[in-house]
């Protein structure tokens, strides 16, 4: 039997990673969850998905602000597996303000999260990847990588700077079979969007459909959130034969919202 790939899969105890890792463990590869926290749920959370996707799931801790822990996580990995063979940098975090209240600690922990940690990260895995002769990096940008909103002035600079690592990436990485891209979705309905929901029918005193429809998705043209599944099934197209020519390329899966 052929051996199993290893996937890391950054900032994924929640939301879109832990979509993409269930997705991966899924097809049967060992996989590394991670967050900055060292909880028992953690944990459990590795042990659930092993037991479910009957594959071999562990829990790494490292803070992806942290350019020594995000290369310590690829390291910590190939000595629990053996390689990293799939590497998704999908950690990230969000603060909305407009650019002169826009709190400089932010603005520093929104670049070194969302965008410095896949430098670090990649930089660990590509000559593990070179060396075992195949690879996949895949980078969870944003729509806001390839568009703007007023007052996101950090995140739409990083995920714009993701985008434009994927490339350099891709280039770099041409000739050997290992590919690198972005996915770039819209709103995901992650415990994150939902918590924001509450909140803002109250500001507006709006019902809840009405605050899905015309605030989060006015920009999302098909009016229904892309699902994490779909984005680990987007993961797992990238990683498959047929994308082995999909290089150096963004893929939005965003119900139409670039297309505007
Ligand atoms: P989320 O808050 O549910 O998940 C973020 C994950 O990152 C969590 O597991 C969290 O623990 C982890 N994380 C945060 N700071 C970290 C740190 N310092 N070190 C390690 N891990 C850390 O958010 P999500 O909606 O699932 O977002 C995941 C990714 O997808 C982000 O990069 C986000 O920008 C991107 N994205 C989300 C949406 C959306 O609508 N939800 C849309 C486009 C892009």
């Amino acid at each position: 039997m052929a051996k199993a790939r290893t996937a890391v899969v950054t900032g994924s105890n929640s939301g879109i990673g832990l979509g993409i890792a269930r997705a991966l463990a899924d097809e049967g590869m060992n996989v590394v969850i991670n967050s900055f926290t060292d909880n028992e749920a953690d944990h459990a959370l590795a042990a659930e998905i092993s037991r479910d996707a009957g594959n071999d799931t562990a829990y790494i801790k490292a803070d992806m602000s942290d350019g020594e822990q995000c290369r310590a996580l690829v390291a910590k990995a190939a000595e629990r597996f053996g390689a990293v063979d799939i590497l998704i940098n999908n950690a990230g975090i969000q603060h909305v303000a407009p650019v002169e209240d826009f709190p400089a600690g932010k603005w520093d922990a929104i670049l070194s999260i969302n965008l410095s940690s896949a430098f670090h990260t990649a930089a660990a895995a590509v000559p593990m990847m070179r060396e075992n002769g195949w690879g996949r990096v895949i980078n969870l940008a944003s729509a806001h990588g390839l568009t703007a909103s007023p007052y996101k002035s950090a995140y739409v600079a990083a995920k714009h700077g993701m985008v434009g690592l994927t490339k350099v990436i891709a280039l770099e990485t041409a000739e050997d079979p290992i590919t690198c891209n972005a996915i770039c979705p819209g709103y995901v309905l992650t415990p994150l969007v939902e918590e924001q929901i509450p909140d803002t029918m109250k500001q507006y005193n709006l019902d809840r459909e009405t605050v899905i429809r015309d605030i989060l998705l006015e920009r999302q043209p098909s009016k229904e959130f892309a699902t994490t599944e779909q984005l680990g099934g987007t993961v797992i197209f990238l990683c498959s034969d047929h994308a082995a020519q999909i290089t150096g390329t963004t893929i939005s899966v965003d119900g139409g919202w670039t297309a505007l």
